[in-house]
């Protein structure tokens, strides 16, 4: 539980360092190289999630901004996509290494606009910074030509292309590595950007721009535009793009891939998920115990891969549902700047609200309530760790994306039905499997459909 005393913790630190995020407020637009701020700007509070308090009084870039951007990443292109895969491997080392003498300070930027604890704003920095590298080495190492078996007197030779000019969205949840999934292997093949990262967490995706500069990047090649649905909407549409990069919710994405089809622009959706986690009978309960929790309350349950329907064995149900009860009741729910949390805030109150309404439909289904079921405090947006047990398939619980913290259990009788169970979902994103046999979680896996699993794990 929070205390009240480390909510005073979070003021006082959010006083200490608010005058520093002033200087983010002349920073709605990267273009060409150069900050800008929005013409006509709407106006937008960045909060501080685990007091609820403003962190930032700012404004919004709008399309005038993104439609500036567009047209100078599609100048920039002609000579971007020229370069050396040496010198762009280059850049994105360089990228790398500004992250990482960084790191301390975009990790707490992390913790105040995400409400994340330190050990998950460190991650986010950390695989980052790991991407850019990764697609550093990856160009050095791909061939630049490929020649093809062709019929004789014929020389088939294959070459990759960047594709043009490419919008990136962004999610809330791990933005900066979520960006770094886009960007680096965007800038890695010659092609050029513009980036929306999401409106809510502004402040650590920000810095990317003053780090572009410090590294040299040619002007234009990555513009950044911090505004909102609108903006998505226009980049999505807008005929100079070649490709749309989305992550975000399904219902978002849908509406991206329409968007995108004005043109016939190429699209990579990374939406939503609604994943399984199967305990099997020969499982131990302590170890399964540990990865359920982990999969379901790392982040507060705001991660797309986030295993939140929980599939038991009949005979391990009771035993297994005590451990997970006592193990969410020990979680200390409270402010990333305090070491001793082990469950941070929501990251936006909008989410936080969506969260409760799920609670108020669990009550009218009747489902029952292992624990949790309610938020915390009074300031911030906190959510107890929450587990339904056991839900029925038709819950909405059990149907939809919750993103939060909030564990929906079923039990089953035989491994085939718990097969069924975990495949009928429209999400198909990831699946765990825990089994003291590791051939047995493999059958298992082979019969799921989904995109990634993981077996004794989190
Ligand atoms: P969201 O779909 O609400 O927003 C995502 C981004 O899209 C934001 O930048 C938003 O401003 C922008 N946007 C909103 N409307 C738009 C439109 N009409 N056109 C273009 N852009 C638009 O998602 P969110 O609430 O920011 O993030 C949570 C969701 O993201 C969850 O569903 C989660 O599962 C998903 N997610 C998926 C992955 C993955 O890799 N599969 C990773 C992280 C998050």
């Amino acid at each position: 539980m929070i205390t009240h005393d480390k909510r005073l913790f979070v003021r006082n630190i959010t006083r200490g360092i608010m005058t520093t995020f002033e200087a983010f407020t002349q920073k709605q637009a990267y273009i060409d190289g150069t900050w800008h701020s929005a013409e006509n700007g709407k106006p937008w509070q960045l909060y501080h999630p685990a007091t609820g308090e403003v962190l930032l009084n700012t404004e919004l870039a709008t399309s005038a901004e993104a439609e500036k951007a567009i047209e100078a990443a599609a100048r920039a292109f002609t000579s971007w996509r020229q370069t050396s895969r040496e010198t762009r491997a280059q850049y994105l080392e360089k990228i790398a290494d500004a992250f990482e003498a960084k790191s301390e300070y975009l990790a707490m930027l992390s913790v105040k606009n995400n409400g994340k604890l330190r050990l998950e704003a460190d991650i986010d920095v950390a695989d980052a910074i790991a991407c850019y590298r990764y697609y550093a080495d990856l160009i050095r190492q791909q061939p630049t030509q490929q020649t093809l078996p062709a019929p004789e007197g014929m020389t088939l030779i294959k070459e990759s292309e960047p594709i043009g000019v490419c919008a990136l969205i962004v999610p809330w949840n791990f933005p900066m590595v979520t960006t770094a999934w886009k960007l680096a292997p965007a800038l890695a093949a010659g092609c050029t950007v513009i980036l929306k990262p999401s409106e809510y967490t502004l402040l650590p995706e920000l810095v990317l721009g003053d780090i572009l500069t410090e590294v040299n990047l040619p002007k234009g090649v990555v513009n950044i535009v911090a505004g909102d649905a609108d903006v998505g909407q226009l980049m999505s549409t807008h005929p100079l793009i070649n490709k749309v990069s989305f992550t975000g919710s399904n219902a978002v994405g849908e509406s991206v891939m329409r968007q995108a089809a004005s043109g016939v622009k190429s699209i990579s959706l990374e939406l939503g998920g609604k994943s399984a986690f199967i305990v099997c009978e020969d499982v131990d309960l302590d170890a399964a115990c540990e990865w359920i929790a982990a999969g379901i309350f790392f982040n507060a349950g705001q991660i797309c891969s986030a295993t939140s329907r929980l599939l038991i064995p009949e005979s391990i149900a009771q035993p297994l549902l005590e451990r997970l009860k006592l193990k969410a009741e020990n979680l200390i729910v409270g402010a990333g700047e305090d070491d001793n949390s082990t469950m941070g805030a929501i990251t936006n109150e909008a989410q936080y609200r969506r969260i409760q309404q799920y609670f108020s439909i669990a009550k009218e289904e009747n489902l029952p309530l292992i624990t949790g079921g309610h938020t915390i405090g009074e300031h911030g947006w906190f959510i107890a760790p929450t587990i339904y047990a056991p839900v029925p398939t038709s819950s909405q619980l059990w149907q939809e994306e919750i993103f939060g913290p909030v564990l929906v259990c079923a039990t089953y009788r035989d491994i085939s039905e718990a097969i069924k169970l975990a495949n009928e979902s429209i999400y198909g994103l990831v699946a765990t499997v825990a089994s003291a046999s590791v051939e047995n979680a493999m059958r298992i896996a082979k019969a799921l459909r989904v995109g990634h699993i993981w077996i004794n794990s989190e």
